[in-house]
């Protein structure tokens, strides 16, 4: 348990919580997350003190001596009390022994040793302890090895797997996030018993669950975990949508590629450029509907028409089934999804200013972010054609840049308004208005008139004219 490894601890609130604790002659550590991110040399912001006693009363002498700037947020029920102070959360909890029923994930709880508290941590590596006591300050306190785990990259539990994952089967999604955030092997009997235990997951609200999938989304490599989140079937029983891209089929000697990998791919490849986790949900997302719009044609092969509208479609049913947010971070992941085949499309072709200025004008502020998922999307091998693409893209980026220092069409509004159409023209809103609408903002897309107030208003009397509509007021 005593390792005899001494922990510099550099933060001066260590010293402080050590002089209260003594003072109330109760025994308390350093916990967890912040012990083993201190090992690892990662920056940690959340500070975890177990006392073995009161940790609320440890947290309210602490604020109180570090003055009014301070305060204490008290969870009685958890019996927890958390104080922010700089930019770290420090949270006091008291030492504390925990048995499961079957039907939930919150144990019976009551107060106990050190030891006891260690045990109902999840990995080995998160029992890790530093002691803030007198006698041996600074003590590195290991009971179940951690610190080897540590140095070896395994994620292991302290107790019996099965009972661990079965008792709180979070912990699954934790082992896998782990996992993925550190670079590290869950140790087999672990991964034997997330596959056993993986239908435990239903307990768990949708929102845990998501929280952990978004830790792995945000790791530097996301496909490590989403791999181990199907070989373990957990996948397919918290976001079943994503395991149907999996697999390979052949007809006629022609095979399509397996877009479940594909899509691993394109979002390991987007990590490197972006850390917006909804630019890496589009990444996840771009590809959904081909399952559902696959076919094989004789003169072509394998076919995907329109999977990114079916795709930008499905999105609101996932983001609800997952309880993620169905606000404008969901409209974003949808429009890039939709779009997401344009550029490349574009780059196929003859890049023309006017095809440059309609994506332009659909992606708005989102075509950086477009461009980012295109480039990521170029997962072959083949180097010839992996060349071609990329210096197509630069051409379509060029012209971009062109485009919209020309004609400003990124969220552009027409220069003539519906309003504006009615009053000319004396009508009510309807058909008419859209029709002259659209015909002014198509003609200023396709490049046919500038985009200015005085030649949209000569296409509108043209146009409106032809359709037995005459300006009652004289234009301005
Ligand atoms: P991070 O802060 O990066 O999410 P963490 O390990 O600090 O990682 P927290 O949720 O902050 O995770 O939890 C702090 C500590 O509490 C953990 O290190 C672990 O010891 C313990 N813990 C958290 N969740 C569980 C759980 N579901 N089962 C057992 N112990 C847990
Ligand atoms: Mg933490």
């Amino acid at each position: 348990m005593n390792t005899g490894i001494q922990i510099n601890l550099e933060h001066p609130v260590f010293e402080r919580i050590a002089t209260i604790c003594k003072e109330e002659k109760v025994a308390s550590y350093v916990i967890g997350g912040f012990v083993r991110d201190l090992l690892l040399n990662r920056s940690c912001k959340d500070i975890d003190i177990v006392v073995i006693g009161d940790g609320i009363k440890v947290a309210n002498l602490l604020a109180a001596r570090l003055g009014n700037a301070v305060n204490v947020s008290v969870f009685k029920n958890f019996g927890t009390a958390m104080i922010r102070l700089e930019d770290y959360e420090i949270e006091f909890v008291g030492a504390r022994k925990e048995s499961y029923r079957n039907d939930s994930r919150k144990p019976d709880v009551i107060s106990g040793t050190l030891d006891d508290d260690q045990k109902r941590r999840d990995f080995t590596i998160n029992a890790l302890a530093i002691s803030l006591n007198a006698d041996d300050y600074g003590m590195l306190l290991d009971p179940f090895n951690g610190l080897s785990d540590l140095k070896n990259g395994i994620i292991r539990t302290p107790l019996e797997p099965e009972i661990t994952y079965s008792d709180d089967p979070l912990r699954m999604m934790r082992a896998i996030r782990f996992a993925t955030q550190l670079n590290f092997t869950i140790e087999a009997t672990s991964l034997e018993a997330i596959k056993s235990q993986c239908a435990r997951i239903s307990i768990i609200s949708m929102e845990r669950v998501s929280d952990e999938l978004n830790k792995i989304i945000l790791s530097l490599k996301p496909s490590i975990g989403f791999k181990l989140l199907f070989d373990t079937g957990l996948l397919h029983l918290i976001f079943p949508q994503f395991t149907l891209l999996y697999g390979v089929e052949t007809i006629d000697g022609k095979s399509h590629k397996d877009n479940f990998y594909h899509t691993l791919e394109v979002l390991d490849n987007i990590c490197s450029t972006t850390n917006n986790l909804w630019l890496r949900w589009a990444a996840i997302l771009h590809d959904i509907a081909k399952p559902a719009t696959k076919r094989f044609e004789v003169e072509h092969g394998w076919t995907f028409h329109g999977h990114e509208e079916k795709g930008a479609r499905m999105v609101p049913t996932i983001f609800r089934h997952l309880k993620l947010p169905l606000n404008e971070k969901m409209k974003y992941v949808q429009k890039l999804v939709l779009l997401h085949l344009r550029p490349i499309v574009l780059a196929k072709n003859e890049v023309t200013d006017s095809a440059v200025r309609r994506l332009l004008f659909e992606a708005g502020d989102e075509i950086e972010d477009l461009m980012k998922l295109c480039h990521a999307d170029v997962t072959t091998k083949n180097e010839f054609k992996q060349r071609k693409y990329r210096s197509n893209f630069e051409l379509v980026q060029q012209k971009l840049i062109e485009v919209e220092e020309k004609d400003r069409v990124r969220n552009w509004q027409p220069p003539i308004s519906g309003e504006f159409i009615m009053q000319v023209f004396d009508l009510k809103p309807g058909r008419e208005v859209g029709i002259l609408k659209n015909a002014i903002r198509e003609a200023i897309l396709d490049g046919e008139i500038p985009n200015e107030y005085t030649e949209a208003c000569k296409l509108l009397i043209d146009k409106a004219a032809k359709m037995g509509l005459n300006p009652v007021i004289i234009i301005p």
